[in-house]
């Protein structure tokens, strides 16, 4: 049987985990929090059942935010990991950019787009922008 399982792991490769099953939700995030806790204008993610989740190897680092939730990154090197709130249980959200494969896994929404940079372009406005520069 072929084996399915999303695999990731940190920047520096202590930390790799494994997810077995495939995502609830892919979602762009804009909101300040992620923007402050990954250190990038917007962080992409990816939503799969808490008990599908699994370290394989390597320590994570969790920090208990100011909002209740729990952020968790690598030990050593500091990549954001994973994301996981009690207003929903039983699910735990991992970076995109964290994942062997994160081009396989492309947001299908993006989230908090009014705490967005104005910089920041949404795929409708990227499409848009491309069109604009492409006509002049
Ligand atoms: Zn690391
Ligand atoms: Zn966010």
């Amino acid at each position: 049987m072929q084996d399915t399982s999303i695999t990731g792991g940190c920047y520096c490769g202590n930390v790799r985990f494994r997810a077995t099953q495939q995502p609830i939700q892919q979602a762009n995030c804009h909101c300040a929090n992620c923007r402050r806790a990954a250190g990038a204008q917007a962080v992409a993610w990816i939503t799969v059942p808490q008990s599908s989740f699994e370290i394989e190897k390597g320590k994570l680092k969790r920090y208990r935010t100011e909002t209740g939730a729990i952020r968790t990154f690598c030990d050593f090197c500091g990549t954001s990991l994973t994301y996981e709130i009690s207003n929903r249980p039983g699910e735990i959200d991992i970076t995109t950019g964290s994942l062997d494969r994160p081009e396989d896994f492309q947001p299908t929404k993006d989230v908090f787009p009014d705490e967005k940079l104005p910089w920041v372009l949404l795929p409708h406005e990227k499409r848009a922008a491309i069109t604009t520069s492409r006509s002049v």
